[in-house]
């Protein structure tokens, strides 16, 4: 027999050796109760020996630890490795809470964190090698989502930027869809929206005011001075009206030579006051052509008002105003006049036929 044979068989030997007593004694099949076996039946370390003999029959994990703590040096990194185990698994546990927390962005990290942490929970292989592995998985993972964060704030970065431009353009649109071009004031598209909310709230509705206003005999002025002078000194209306009240008070363009305020918060005496403040603007206004010369004469309005508390909503509102305006035209024009229900009597019949 080669002494290489020899040896083998030796080796042989002490490994069913090992087996044995491990199975005998009831110790777990664990890489470092192996190494503190052999190491107790190889007699190279005489107190190791003695102290594994006189340990009990079927020996605790904990009793077989506390041993090999004492005599390998690397069992206490075993420990600091276990520590660490634990460490990480609350840390990784507490960054799941956190991470599932932030939701979609996150996900994919969460279920790398995941899997990681199940890894760690199993606590199956040798340790060292295994917190190495882990630290490297999440040291990847980390670098990754570090990567993938960056992309995705410059994502987040890109895409708020777009929805800003987008926002942009919406408020452009929105602008334009309310807008007369003519005279860029609000149109009869957001005249009848803001309208219509006005009765949302009842109570404040009593105290709203609406006054529509009518070009007087404007068909006239266009046939004398051409419909491109008509369109000019609509402009100058609109312009006028819009100098005559505060910032806040909505004016509108709502047809042809038709124009409507809403007051909100405003007493009749007050709604009265800005009626005929606009009135007496316009009519005082001088309409010249700047290159002839020409006089083409006062231009004056008709208004109807029609306090919020009069009606039970928009429609009525608007209707009612119109009657007024209506009366306001059949008793001479160039004035402003104040719905009353009386004014149904006298003029809601012909109202009608002039609406229809
Ligand atoms: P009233 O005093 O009864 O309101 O008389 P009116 O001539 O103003 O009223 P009518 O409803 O008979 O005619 C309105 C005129 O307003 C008809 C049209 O020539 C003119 N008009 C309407 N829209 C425009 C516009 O955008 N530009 C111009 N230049 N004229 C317009
Ligand atoms: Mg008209
Ligand atoms: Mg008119």
């Amino acid at each position: 027999m080669s002494a290489g044979a020899a040896s083998k068989v030796q080796n042989m030997d002490t490994a069913t050796l090992v087996l044995a007593t491990m199975r005998r004694r009831g110790i777990t099949g664990l890489p470092r109760n192996y190494e503190l076996v052999y190491e107790a039946l190889n007699a190279s370390n005489q107190s190791l020996t003695r102290e594994f003999e006189s340990l009990s029959r079927f020996p605790g994990q904990d009793e077989l630890d506390l041993l090999g703590k004492k005599h390998f040096p690397h069992h206490h990194r075993q420990t600091v490795v276990e520590g660490a185990h634990d460490k990480m698994t609350d840390e990784v546990t507490a960054m799941l809470r956190l991470l599932k927390q932030e939701q979609s962005s996150l996900e994919s990290y969460s279920k790398l964190l995941g899997e990681t942490s199940k890894r760690i929970s199993a606590k199956t292989a040798s340790s060292s090698e295994f917190l190495t592995s882990v630290l490297g998985v999440l040291s990847n993972a980390t670098g990754d989502t570090m990567e993938k964060g960056k992309v995705v704030v410059e994502h987040m970065v890109e895409r708020a930027r777009e929805m800003e431009q987008v926002k942009l353009e919406l408020d452009e649109y929105k602008r334009i869809a309310n807008t007369d071009p003519l005279t860029r004031l609000a149109n009869r598209r957001a005249f009848d929206e803001t309208l219509s909310n006005l009765y949302i709230d009842k109570r404040a509705a009593m105290y709203h005011a609406l006054i529509v206003a009518d070009v007087d005999h404007f068909k006239k002025f266009n046939d004398a001075y051409g419909h491109p002078v008509g369109d000019r000194v609509l402009g100058i209306v609109a312009a006028v009206m819009k100098s005559a009240v505060r910032k806040d008070v909505f004016l509108a363009r709502t047809g042809g030579e038709e124009f409507a305020i809403i007051l909100e918060g405003t007493s009749q005496e007050a709604t009265i006051g800005i009626a005929e403040r606009l009135r007496r603007k316009i009519e005082t206004t001088p309409l010249k052509n700047q290159k002839t010369g020409l006089d083409y004469g006062p231009i004056t309005l008709s208004l109807g008002i029609c306090m919020a508390s009069e009606a039970s909503g928009a429609e009525e509102l608007y209707n009612k105003a119109d009657i007024a305006l209506y009366a306001a035209k059949n008793t001479g024009r160039n004035r402003y006049m104040v719905y009353k229900p009386e004014l149904n009597e006298q003029f809601e019949k012909s109202w009608n036929l002039y609406t229809k």
